[in-house]
């Protein structure tokens, strides 16, 4: 250190001319810099830079006199050598001298609105006069920080430790590259600082008073600049939004904006937080990353997770809305709704007393048309997150690649299938792809008719397996319920083994054990040998209603000395939702004959399937070909695997029962307070609150279950509700 001062004292006496009082070193990424006093008052910046970085360093000399001499005092000016030089060379080391400005930084004052103001004003002066620079060496310029780029920096995203970081990361990725990519030759380009970070900006009384370091000086589009600027206004500010508006629109009053850069302004903020992160995590990664590259990380991803949950149309709207701009009419839903049943049958329902156009999703939040942000605690088809990246690429990828169908070979179909069985216990080692949950409960009633030769199906109360006309002749909930038909004379109704509200009396037995003596019963009195049974480890249209714990295993070897397979319509329940275990049937220590999925498998892109045992699949092996179109394309398998493989990666299936173990009990602790709260039931991320007018009566309370939905979704948290009654709030969050 001391070395250095000397050497720093001799260069600059030296090269300059000036005799040092005091050299200081001063905090710098990637360079030294130095303060430095001279006898006759004099304050100076010594910087050396590793390399032979003269031609660039002349280029910003002529941008910083050219700032300085306009701006006086807020700009450094480049000091020349005594023989007039903005820089020389020493030991391979590119060494400059700039004036010195005097300041405390942004970063540790209070960002009033006044100097938040004060901060955009002079931003927009010194980028009008960067709008007029043409500089052929910084417009060959290509450096690593700079936003337009991010996307290169992608194969640096696995430095992100934090599985929850990265997928956000991974996420905005995405968007920059769907959003920003095609529109930036549009973009109005032009030299920017580019590192407009809040201590890179000096305060003097009250007001910015000057830029510094101009290290990263790019040709890039001017929205660019705003948006790094923003990125560390709003950072650790608790409505980021709100708090860009003062630098927005005075730099706006200045440097007029065009609406095509103020609607990708949310992606280039979210391309400067990605980019920052993956070089913080990257020099983490490497071992070179200081002090302020840990301190800087933690409210650049507090930003991250704010930004996310707010939708590219809501900023863009609040941003129009503050510099003047029109912004889009509100959904008149009364359009919507008649354009909707012009042409789509009432038959399709519409969420809510107030339905919601969506327009967008990321993870466990959906945007609708007016930019509002909801909770999404119901749907749980975008099982791993909607919109999630590696989800959405593996569709894009195989894609562009091959789509065709299963009467080729091709890697995807087998890699999926090992991969998902692997997930099951034996004998279940042979799956059937299909497009739906609804096709598989069909093609499994298919396989259990070919392989038993017998056609009564028994099925449970409440229970539901899907739209086609097999899937409602087995649907109690459809044949039983409005505009059903009653059941098949093929089908038995075993009652639900509903421990809350079933009439079950249980005697010696355990309840599960009661109900499967009585369901056998039934059975018994038609007399017919059994093609199957079919039934969810929790009921989600009986109100997500767990079986009675020892139902399954008392049940399942009578189904089967009774001659019929035994079904786990896993549609809802698989995938590591139920917390304890990967699939339902799991909890109740069985093995069933056939597994039914569909929903969760493939994230929102249409897939079921069915899985069974090698005897089963061999006898489907008849002679009639099964083959479905669609079922197991290369596409789908891709989308499958991804989706299995983020499980794995971020670890959902325990997420599922840490964080359901929580939200249940903060529930019971309600039940508690609240009498109407009959039931709280569920595993991990499968929900079911019972609404009920009175704890002792158990009486359905379906009118307050419909006005807390309804409730919620103003609030805009989205649940649904389910059940005989319709009184049973469900929640299975993504
Ligand atoms: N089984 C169960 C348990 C379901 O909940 C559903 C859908 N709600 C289905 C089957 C049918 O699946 P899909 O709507 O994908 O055809």
């Amino acid at each position: 250190m001391e070395n250095a001062a000397a050497m720093v004292d001799q260069l600059v006496r030296q090269m300059y001319g000036f005799e040092p009082t005091l050299i200081e070193e001063l905090a710098g990424y990637d360079n030294l810099n130095y303060k430095i006093k001279t006898s006759d008052d004099q304050q100076f910046v010594f910087k050396i830079n590793e390399g032979d970085g003269q031609k660039q360093f002349e280029a910003e000399s002529r941008i910083l006199n050219l700032l300085a001499q306009k701006y006086p005092g807020k700009f450094q000016n480049a000091v020349p050598t005594k023989d007039g030089q903005d820089s020389f060379l020493f030991e391979g080391k590119t060494c400059r001298m700039l004036s010195w400005l005097d300041g405390d930084f942004l970063a540790n004052e209070d960002h009033s609105a006044l100097l938040l103001s004060s901060f955009g004003s002079l931003m927009a002066h010194m980028d009008k006069t960067l709008l007029e620079i043409d500089d052929t060496v910084i417009k060959a310029r290509r450096i690593e920080w700079d936003v337009q780029h991010v996307l290169e920096l992608k194969p640096k995203l696995k430095s992100i430790t934090d599985p929850e970081v990265r997928k956000l990361v991974d996420y905005y990725l995405l968007q920059f590259k769907e959003a920003v990519l095609p529109e930036l030759p549009n973009l109005r380009k032009c030299i920017i600082h580019n590192d407009a970070n809040d201590w890179n900006i000096l305060v003097n009384q009250g007001a910015v008073s000057g830029i510094i370091d101009f290290g990263d000086v790019v040709y890039a589009p001017l929205i660019q600049e705003v948006a790094v600027a923003l990125t560390y206004v709003m950072t650790e500010k608790k409505l980021p939004l709100e708090s860009a508006l003062p630098f927005l629109t005075i730099y706006h009053k200045i440097l007029p904006l065009e609406v095509k850069e103020i609607d990708l302004l949310y992606y280039f903020i979210a391309g400067r937080v990605c980019l920052s992160l993956i070089q913080s995590f990257d020099a983490i990664q490497q071992g070179t990353a200081d002090d302020y590259t840990l301190i800087s990380q933690k409210p650049i991803i507090s930003l991250l997770k704010q930004w996310i949950a707010i939708s590219p149309e809501k900023a863009s709207n609040d941003f129009k809305n503050a510099l003047g701009f029109e912004v889009p009419a509100k959904t008149d839903y009364e359009v919507e709704l008649k354009r909707r049943h012009l042409h789509i049958g009432r038959v399709l329902s519409v969420s809510y007393q107030q339905p919601i156009k969506m327009k967008r999703a990321a993870f466990q939040y959906m945007f609708d048309a007016d930019g509002n942000t909801y909770l999404d605690a119901y749907n749980n088809i975008p099982h791993v997150g909607h919109q999630h990246p590696r989800v959405v690429e593996a569709g894009l990828r195989q894609m562009a690649m091959l789509n065709t169908n299963t009467r080729y070979i091709y890697d995807q179909l087998a890699s999926y299938a090992e991969k998902l069985l692997a997930k099951f216990p034996e004998p279940l080692n042979k799956v059937f792809f299909v497009n739906s949950g609804s096709e598989a409960s069909d093609l499994a009633i298919r396989i259990a008719h070919n392989f038993t030769n017998n056609s009564r199906v028994a099925v449970l109360e409440h229970g539901y397996h899907g739209n086609t006309r097999m899937g409602i002749n087995i649907s109690h909930y459809k044949f039983g319920g409005k505009g059903g038909r009653g059941p098949k004379n093929f089908i038995t109704t075993l009652p639900l083994p509903d421990e809350y509200r079933g009439a079950q009396q249980n005697g010696d037995r355990s309840v599960g054990e009661a109900y499967a003596h009585e369901a056998v019963s039934m059975l018994d009195k038609t007399g017919d040998p059994l093609a199957a049974f079919i039934a969810e480890p929790i009921v989600g249209c009986g109100g997500q209603v767990p079986l009675a714990e020892g139902y399954l295993k008392a049940l399942y070897p009578e189904i089967r000395k009774r001659g019929g397979l035994c079904i786990s319509d896993e549609v809802q329940t698989g995938f590591g939702r139920m917390g304890s275990h990967f699939w339902g049937f799991e909890m109740h220590g069985v093995v069933p004959d056939m597994v039914v999925l569909g929903k969760p498998m493939g994230n929102g892109h249409p897939m079921g399937a069915v899985v069974t045992t090698d005897e089963i699949a061999d006898a489907f092996n008849n002679g009639m070909e099964f083959f479905s179109s669609f079922g197991g394309n290369p596409v789908s398998c891709a989308i499958g695997m991804a989706v299995l493989d983020v499980i794995e990666e971020e670890q959902l299936q325990q997420n599922a029962l840490k964080t359901g173990n929580y939200f249940m009990d903060e529930l019971r602790k309600l039940q508690k307070e609240f009498r109407q709260i009959g039931d709280v039931r569920g595993s991990g991320l499968f929900i079911g609150i019972d609404l009920v007018t009175d704890p002792q009566s158990r009486e359905p309370n379906t009118q307050l279950a419909q006005y807390l939905k309804n409730k919620l979704r103003e609030s805009f948290i989205l649940v649904s509700t389910d059940g005989p009654y319709d009184n049973v709030i469900k929640m299975k969050p993504p």
